[in-house]
């Protein structure tokens, strides 16, 4: 089990849940870091006592510098404060719960600095998947993952043989608050119904991911870089009761899945722990409170960002980091009520098909793409 953790993204739903669980394990926290909310920050600060913190925006990482006085713990500020904190030498393992591509330098630097990775923040994996997993396989580091769905399978492929009997994988999806809707209908969604999700509470941009879809379009390409599985042997289920948290499939057709109630702290915990297991807060599962669950496939034309990132996948190369990048902006655009629901899937796919792809061979590949794909949905939609 790990006994000294920094998180990135502290002050989030993710950041907060392993708090919890760092506190039940009595796992020594070392390291924290967020954007801005330095309220939260300090009073996880004061229960937690880090050796060092960082805040990104550098005015309030001063602010929270003069009210911390007291204690003897270093501020850092700004990109490269995080990226500092990252390269911390205390940590066995540094958890990254920042949202958005903001996790992919932070995520280079802990992997340059041989820190071993439990990896929420997928957007990590979906612009920048050949680099960082090449990097982590050159300084020999695990990427541990905390998605409840790669968890599952992470869980389901222990003690499995040979990967070349691995034949499929099999991403559950709730299906989010608008399943079995039409396109007419969710034209006039506003961001107060999508921020509304039957199974889980999570942060505002990946509550909209999962009631477009793209979450779940996210996943399959994380899932792929993870697992090393072509996309095209990843499938998607939609299962509403968000009990299986996802199958794998072996050449036998043998199917194995990984169950338990929608509750974060499992795979954070399993993250934290592996190999080992610990007890959790976490209720036990009873199925038949449930009495039957539920499968069906999902709906490709309506929830169009799924069809923009298998696009993505089969157009390779930085094709996925546009999609991210697309996205995250669309994302931003219809919280602020600037488009419509319907709109963000219809950005992704458009941008994602007309890119001029090109290979990724650096970070900068990655950083250009992105910024192609977000000043082209901003250009669309003024
Ligand atoms: P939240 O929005 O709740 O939290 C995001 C966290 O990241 C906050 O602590 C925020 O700080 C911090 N942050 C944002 N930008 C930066 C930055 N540039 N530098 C440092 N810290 C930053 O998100 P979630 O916890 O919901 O999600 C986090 C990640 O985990 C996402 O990638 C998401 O897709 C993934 N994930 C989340 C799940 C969930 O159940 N929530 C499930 C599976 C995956 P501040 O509070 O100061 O703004
Ligand atoms: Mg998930």
């Amino acid at each position: 089990m790990v006994k000294k953790l920094s998180i990135l993204g502290s002050t989030g739903s993710i950041g907060k849940q392993a708090l919890e669980v760092a506190r039940k394990l009595s796992i020594d926290v070392v390291a924290l870091a967020a954007h801005s909310n330095i309220k939260l920050l300090e009073e996880q600060i004061r229960e937690f006592r880090p050796s060092v913190v960082a805040v990104y925006n550098e005015e309030l990482a001063n602010e929270l510098s003069m009210s911390i006085k007291d204690l003897p713990i270093k501020v850092l500020g700004g990109p490269d404060g995080i990226c500092e904190l990252a390269m911390n030498e205390k940590p066995d393992i540094v958890l990254n719960a920042i949202v958005g591509i903001a996790g992919l330098m932070p995520t280079m630097c802990a992997l340059k600095a041989k820190k071993h990775i439990a990896l929420a923040n997928k957007e990590t994996l979906v612009a920048g998947g050949n680099i960082v997993m090449e990097e982590a396989k050159k300084q020999g580091v695990n990427i541990l993952p905390v998605d409840s769905e790669h968890s599952a399978i992470f869980q389901c492929i222990q003690g499995m043989h040979n990967f070349k009997e691995l034949k499929k994988i099999i991403l559950t999806a709730s299906g989010g608050p608008f399943f079995g809707k039409s396109i007419n209908e969710l034209k006039y969604v506003t961001p107060r119904q999508a921020l509304r999700h039957p199974n889980w509470n999570m942060g505002s941009k990946i509550t909209i991911d999962s009631a477009t879809m793209m979450n779940k379009g996210l996943e399959l390409i994380e899932a792929s870089w993870l697992f090393n599985m072509d996309y095209k042997n990843i499938d998607i289920v939609i299962h509403k009761e968000s009990v299986v948290h996802s199958f794998i499939e072996y050449i036998d057709n043998s199917v194995i899945a990984q169950m338990g109630l929608p509750d974060m702290k499992i795979p954070i915990q399993y993250s934290l722990t592996y190999p080992e297991r610990f007890e959790s807060t976490v209720n036990e599962l009873d199925l038949t409170k449930y009495g039957s669950l539920t499968f069906c496939k999902p709906d490709y034309k309506t929830f169009k960002c799924l069809n923009a990132c298998m696009l993505a996948m089969a157009k390779g190369g930085a094709s996925c980091a546009v999609a991210n990048g697309a996205n995250e902006e669309a994302v931003k655009l219809f919280l602020k009520n600037k488009i419509s629901f319907t709109d963000i899937g219809d950005l992704v796919y458009e941008v994602v098909d007309r890119y001029n792809n090109i290979d990724i061979n650096s970070i900068e590949n990655i950083f250009e793409a992105d910024k192609f794909s977000r000043e082209y949905v901003i250009k669309a939609t003024i």
